[in-house]
């Protein structure tokens, strides 16, 4: 567990992460570890704990659980929510934590370039003319990119850096 500041404690937090579709269970944990003994990652990266993270939500550690790199290593597998005797859905419990990540802007740099190849490209590559010849050496239909389709999914945004946290999206 990271050094416990008790003035940037956030006793709102575990409440905004209940408050999130996905994020309800969250304060039905009772610590077993099961999900840890379960999540394929936490033996790959130690700071990747499932256990230790509702442990620091719970606890109002904000900051740290939010503007962490680890909680983006989750691979969404699920075997956390088998094993849970509390019914917590830890898998939807990270969507809630990660979506509230995005909303103050702490999202790791892989993340935002794939944004943008969306908005640019609909699509997480570009299909080009190059591309489209070889599909029709083949037989295969060309490829039309709709990116207009994520304006309404990904709407522009800026990103503000707000001094007394970490940052805050704006809509454009
Ligand atoms: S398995 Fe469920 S109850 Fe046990 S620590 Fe993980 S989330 Fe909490
Ligand atoms: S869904 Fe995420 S937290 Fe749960 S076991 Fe899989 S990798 Fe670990």
């Amino acid at each position: 567990m990271p050094k416990i500041n008790l003035n940037e404690l956030d006793p709102e937090f575990k409440h905004r992460v209940a408050e999130q579709p996905g994020g309800e269970g969250l304060k039905a944990c009772f610590g077993c570890k099961a999900c840890t003994a379960a999540c394929p990652i936490q033996p790959i990266d130690k700071r990747y704990d499932p256990r230790k993270i509702i442990r620091m939500a719970l606890l109002g550690m904000k900051k740290q659980v939010l503007e962490s790199d680890f909680i983006w290593l989750c691979s969404s597998c699920y075997g956390c929510q088998e094993v849970c005797p509390q019914n917590v859905r830890f898998t939807e419990v990270m969507y809630a934590i990660k979506n509230l990540a995005a909303q103050e802007a702490c999202i790791p740099p892989g993340l935002t370039a794939q944004r943008s190849l969306l908005k640019k490209h609909g699509r997480l590559y570009e299909v080009g003319e190059f591309e489209n010849e070889k599909r029709l050496k083949i037989g295969l239909p060309p490829i039309i990119e709709h990116a207009e389709d994520f304006d309404v999914l990904l709407p522009d945004q800026t990103v503000e850096k707000d001094p007394g946290h970490s940052s805050t999206f704006h809509n454009s």
